[in-house]
């Protein structure tokens, strides 16, 4: 018999191998940290249709139809994708699946790429339909296989939560074999089932119901809620990740390891609880299977210990039982100087964001690489909330304020986000009489998450590339007639049109154009240079927020310090400049002094 391969793999690989070992015909996701990595390492698997998608809500959808029309289907996202995602999520559990479908989902403890810390196993109680939750890479390629089982078994959307430090991190996996090749069984017509009219929705309710008792009852016999039975003095009820930590810091004590967030294993838990003497829960963010397990009238000995902000680890995780009081995160590590997040040298977003702060205006921000213009020298935001939200709060802002924001009120967004959830906002703008202005960056491709395609630049998950849509016609197509495109490396320019669009009477778009230089590096033919003699050392260069500008005292001034290993000649540094003291300069290619090359050895 053939020994079975093991592989190491990170939580986002192996949930990928699980979904093509499964036999998944369409995969679908928007890209977002902690998950995308799982969309790109399913479109290297053969067989498999992997999808970017406009939204978290559409790749949902086009997940749910491969499913209606008999495919097995994945959708995956980070938890704020959830959000998105959560109509379709709530109503597709009523009307259940054909080929099964797994929706995986991405936490973000500590929020390292995230707005906020959301726990999304609330969405498996709120939405009614079962979450399964692996420790590593073994168990994330193992559980949506179960999820798949499970999907097609019970008729219902099953839930995969991961949270960051799992997909990030490798384990050895063992893998089967490739599957054979499945075929879509085709769509049903079934009224009741997928016509969720009022009636239909109060009979798919029922089977809801009924389904929800149905797991329950199946989440005793399951083989990934299991009992290590230790030491009787306490046993600790865990899952995900936070099973590696408890098994960390108390290798010595009895511990219910869940694999099935909701619904719970009552028997088992009840079972496991008369059989030690106290019961603590050990869970990452929210006191979710604590309120659960107090709710089975099972005393929970750990009620108030563990920090529920922020990422857990075993020393924390042991300071906090010592202390019986929640022990706050750490940031960062004070032997280690912090770094802030900054935008690349010579990138699009510092000639916009020294415009923008020359200027002088209110700005409603979004999500993408630009957010970090909220940052010094610029402090050009004003605000953060979530994808899309940035149109959106500039024209509640102009509602509330009228006369005294006319003409202050700039959001600005990117194009990946822009067609994620930024047109109903932009359209809104127009039917609202809004006269925000809208700077929409547009870098050709979403560059945060690892410079994904999406319909801006016409790249598909697998490689493909067509035209992208047209920015200036979709936006003009909406109702807005002032669009312009700026070239962001010409400041004199972005800030004139900019002070031009604010100033129109009604909706303006400004479209700062110019492709992000992680996807397209232009060739490096000049970088800047200084003149130490005209340098005055007044700081403007500073303004322009490169990283390539390092600091220097020049005879008691303050003056920059061109870092050529990372100039990329952008110029906007030395158009900044008023007194001309930083040129761009040629690079002349290295000469090779030939006397200085080695003497080549005859071959023997
Ligand atoms: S030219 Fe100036 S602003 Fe542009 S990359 Fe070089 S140092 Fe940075
Ligand atoms: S803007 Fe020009 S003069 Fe002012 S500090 Fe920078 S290089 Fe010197």
């Amino acid at each position: 018999m053939k020994a079975a391969q093991k592989w190491l793999m990170s939580g986002n690989q192996a949930i990928a191998r699980g979904a093509y070992e499964a036999g998944v015909t369409v995969a679908t996701s928007y890209p977002g940290t902690p998950c995308t990595e799982i969309l790109e390492a399913v479109s290297r698997h053969p067989g498999i249709e992997a999808l970017w998608a406009t939204n978290e809500k559409v790749a949902y959808e086009i997940a749910l139809g491969a499913s209606f029309a008999g495919a097995r289907a994945m959708v995956s996202m980070k938890h704020v994708g959830l959000n998105v995602a959560a109509d379709p999520l709530f109503s597709s559990v009523y009307t259940g699946v054909n080929g099964g479908l797994v929706v995986v989902v991405g936490d973000d403890p500590s929020a390292a790429s995230s707005q906020n810390e959301q726990d999304s196993r609330h969405y498996a109680r709120a939405a009614k339909l079962p979450m399964l939750e692996p420790s590593d890479s073994q168990e994330a390629r193992d559980l949506v296989l179960a999820g798949f089982e499970l999907s097609e078994r019970f008729d219902t959307p099953v839930l995969v939560r991961l949270t960051t430090r799992l997909c990030h991190s490798k384990t050895l996996v063992r893998v089967g074999e490739p599957p054979e090749p499945r075929i879509a069984s085709g769509f049903l017509r079934d009224f009741d089932k997928y016509v969720l009219l009022p009636r239909q929705a109060i009979i798919r309710h029922h089977a809801l119901e009924a389904r929800v008792q149905a797991l329950a009852e199946f989440a005793d016999t399951a083989d990934w809620n299991r009992v290590e039975w230790r030491d009787l003095r306490v046993g600790i009820i865990t899952s995900g990740l936070a099973y590696q930590y408890v098994r960390e810091a108390f290798p010595h004590l009895s511990v219910l390891k869940l694999g099935q967030s909701w619904p719970l294993p009552a028997e088992k838990i009840r079972d496991f609880a008369a059989q030690v003497d106290d019961v603590w829960v050990i869970e990452e963010l929210d006191p979710f299977l604590e309120e659960q397990v107090k709710a089975l009238g099972i005393e929970v000995a750990s009620q108030g210990w563990i920090p529920r902000v922020g990422e857990l680890t075993p020393e924390r995780i042991l300071a906090s039982v010592e202390q019986q009081a929640p022990q706050p995160m750490q940031l960062g590590d004070p032997s280690i100087p912090g770094r802030a997040p900054r935008i690349c040298a010579g990138c699009q977003y510092l000639g916009v964001y020294t415009a923008i702060s020359r200027i002088g205006v209110r700005v409603a921000g979004d999500i993408g690489c630009y957010t970090l213009g909220s940052l010094e020298p610029w402090n050009a935001i004003d605000s953060v909330v979530c994808m899309g939200a940035g149109i959106g709060t500039a024209l509640g802002m102009e509602k509330a304020l009228g006369e005294r924001v006319q003409g202050r009120l700039l959001a600005v967004i990117g194009d990946s986000t822009l067609l994620h959830s930024g047109l109903g906002p932009l359209l809104d703008l127009v039917h609202n009489r809004g006269q925000s202005t809208v700077l929409v960056m547009d870098n050709s491709t979403t560059a945060m998450t690892g410079l994904q395609g999406n319909p801006a630049n016409g790249q598909t998950a697998s490689g493909q590339s067509g035209p992208g849509v047209d920015l200036e016609k979709l936006i003009g197509a909406l109702g807005i007639d002032w669009v312009r495109v700026i070239n962001p490396y010409d400041l004199a320019e972005s800030e004139a049109v900019l002070r031009e669009a604010l100033d129109h009477p009604g909706p303006a778009v400004v479209i700062s154009r110019a492709p992000c230089l992680l996807l397209k590096r232009k060739e490096t033919v000049q970088q800047a240079h200084l003149s130490e003699e005209a340098c005055t050392g007044c700081g403007e260069c500073f303004q322009v927020g490169c990283v390539a500008i390092e600091r220097q005292d020049l005879e008691g001034r303050v003056a920059p310090l061109i870092n050529h290993d990372l100039c990329v000649g952008c110029t906007l540094c030395v158009q900044s400049c008023p007194e001309g003291a930083l040129q761009p300069r040629r690079l002349v290619p290295d000469l090779v002094e030939l006397n200085s090359c080695p003497t080549p050895t005859p071959p023997r």
